[in-house]
């Protein structure tokens, strides 16, 4: 009846079909991954934190006084004072009134902004904005539009010009959540680092075109959280943006963080909006409270051990300078997601093979993650690299890509 056979020949014939490698140590810049040592350019776990001793200990710890699952959801009797604490913890961390967990950063970005917008709202996106958000955007049934990436004026247009309105994006969904409330909300979403790309949004620019538009502005800072500012707190902290003008901050725990799970920040409306109303928060087991406890640990190294933002920071621009002088084909970004772009899928798959044999792991990443003919390699960098592993990361892609 389903001849799923053919789509997946298809896929292989385009070079499209995804894979899996298998590891068999702990997360770090060297891993066993297929049966061998490779040093790992792949990974999220930009400070190094997903096998520190601290975290780890912070983790047992936690399992001898709260066991290993969180038994339900949070409204009925899953949230732990381990996440109360954690949840207080973000709160002051990211200057916000309250934080809420989420089981993932997916069901974060998809609960809030189907929790927000409805039937009769409209939601208006970056063209390269994660998968999630752009589901969400789907799932909350409110009129769907994408700017053009980082494109400010565009968005202004859609806001406020009914001749670029004729151009977007409009995808009619039946809303899950009917709002009838007779407002009519708009809510601009973003991505703060761009996760394919490595670039930054125009936070502030965006803040403003949505005070002049009076709608609210949603940054997922997936990627800067723990990364960007003098304290880890991400683009907002580098950018000085406060919540009034960043009425929705997401962050995911399993990046820099090293663990896993996700966060709402914002006022005490929003998260008591969140609490009532959106349904991946509602109707999801609780993270376990192990996790919580270790993510408490992470934060408190993020806060106090700067210098990995520092060696981070360093470790990028080693790279940059390397790339440039080999004349590798960089994008514009000055994050620690640094990606090559090739262009053909097959090709940066074969470049990411070749890459494997020479002992690196570099994913390649594909339509449809990133548009068609973009094909990349998408090169991370963790604060536990060391300079020499940059260079000789530098001359495998020059050998490999030549
Ligand atoms: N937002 C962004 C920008 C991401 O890159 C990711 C993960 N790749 C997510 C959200 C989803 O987070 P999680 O993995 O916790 O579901």
């Amino acid at each position: 009846m389903f001849d799923l056979s053919l789509k997946l020949d298809e896929r292989s014939q385009q070079g499209l079909r995804r894979s899996r490698r298998i590891v068999e140590s702990p997360q770090g810049i060297n891993l066993i991954c297929d049966g061998k040592a490779v040093v790992n350019f792949c990974s999220n776990d930009y400070l190094g934190l997903a096998n520190h001793p601290d975290v780890i200990n912070a983790f047992k710890s936690a399992s001898d006084k709260y066991g290993v699952g969180s038994g339900s959801a949070h409204l009925i009797c899953g949230h732990s004072r381990a996440h109360h604490a954690l949840e207080e913890e973000l709160a002051a961390f990211t200057g916000r009134d309250r934080a809420l967990l989420f089981s993932t950063g997916y069901m974060a970005n998809m609960g809030a902004i189907s929790a927000l917008v409805g039937r009769g709202d409209t939601v208006l996106e970056d063209r390269l904005n994660h998968a999630s958000l752009l589901d969400g955007g789907l799932l909350s049934g409110a009129r769907f539009k994408r700017y053009a990436h980082g494109d400010v004026e565009h968005l202004q247009n859609l806001l406020g010009n009914s001749e670029a309105n004729k151009n977007s994006v409009d995808i009619p969904h039946p809303s899950p959540l009917p709002k009838g409330e007779g407002i009519s909300r708009r809510l601009i979403v973003t991505d703060g680092v761009f996760s394919m790309d490595g670039d930054i949004a125009p936070v502030q620019a965006l803040s403003a075109v949505a005070k002049r538009h009076d709608a609210w502005l949603m940054v997922d800072d997936a990627h800067g959280l723990g990364v960007l500012g003098d304290n880890g707190v991400g683009i907002l902290e580098e950018l000085k943006l406060s919540q009034d003008d960043v009425q929705v901050l997401v962050g995911t725990l399993g990046k820099a963080f090293g663990t896993f799970g996700a966060f709402v920040a914002g006022s005490e409306e929003l998260i008591e909006t969140l609490i009532q109303r959106a349904r991946p928060y509602v109707y999801t087991t609780a993270l376990p409270p192990v996790i919580a406890e270790a993510t408490r640990t992470s934060l408190k190294l993020i806060q106090s051990e700067g210098w990995r933002r520092e060696k981070l920071r360093q470790l990028t621009s080693r790279f940059r300078t390397g790339a440039e002088q080999l004349g590798l084909p960089l994008m514009a970004s000055t994050s620690p997601i640094q990606p090559i772009l090739i262009g053909e899928s097959e090709q940066a798959v074969a470049v990411s093979n070749a890459l494997f044999n020479q002992g690196f792991l570099v994913s390649a990443i594909r339509p449809p993650t990133v548009p068609v003919n973009a094909a990349r390699l998408r090169v991370t960098f963790s604060a536990m690299h060391e300079e020499l592993q940059i260079d000789q990361l530098l001359d495998a892609l020059a050998k490999a890509i030549a």
